[in-house]
């Protein structure tokens, strides 16, 4: 059983056509451009935007068994922080590398192959951008999170307590309602 590959889209702005690299090993071409993400890039809590610039710098190389693509990919993260639910906006560059091998040969799963003279870059961007995503984004490595107590944020005032020092917003509170909260 050999696996199906359609046709690629050509119209997908993630596929390139390879025919110029000929079959000749060591054939070179750079490749930059700037495509729109596809959907779903990314994971629950950080993720690319869907549309947003994904800026690709890409070396195509011709070798033996097919064409090599490597270089970066940079793109837009947005995501949450963990522990403080505030909005991530990042830019982060993603090392790209995979192997895109010719047709007729015994293939293995999970090989990307080289279709009517064009690859296609979806899956690798996706490999290389989402399994480097982090479970837990932080919006800085020393977030101080969220108080337990009252949901503060923290890192607006690494101070916050509920000892003898209330926070001013509850203090409020506390003289319109009479209640002492210690
Ligand atoms: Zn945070
Ligand atoms: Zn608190």
């Amino acid at each position: 059983m050999s696996p199906v590959h359609p046709h690629p889209d050509r119209r997908s702005p993630l596929v390139l056509e390879v025919h110029e690299l000929g079959r000749r090993a060591g054939a070179m071409k750079r490749i930059e451009t700037t495509v729109p993400a596809p959907a779903d890039l990314g994971i629950e809590v950080i993720g690319v935007p869907q549309d947003s610039d994904v800026e690709f710098d890409l070396t195509l190389q011709s070798v033996s068994e097919g064409v090599l693509v490597s270089g970066t990919a940079t793109v837009e993260l947005h995501g949450q922080c963990a522990r403080c639910l505030t909005d991530i906006e990042d830019e982060q560059s993603f090392d790209v590398q995979e192997l895109f091998f010719y047709p007729g040969r015994e293939m293995e799963e999970d090989e990307s192959l080289v279709v009517d003279e064009t690859i296609d870059l979806e899956e690798t961007l996706r490999d290389a951008v989402v399994l480097e995503l982090p479970f837990t984004p932080l919006c800085r490595e020393d977030c101080l999170g969220l108080c337990p107590d009252c949901g503060f944020n923290r890192n607006l005032d690494p101070d916050h307590g509920h000892g003898e020092k209330i926070d001013p917003r509850w203090e409020k509170l506390t003289e319109l309602t009479g209640d002492n909260p210690n």
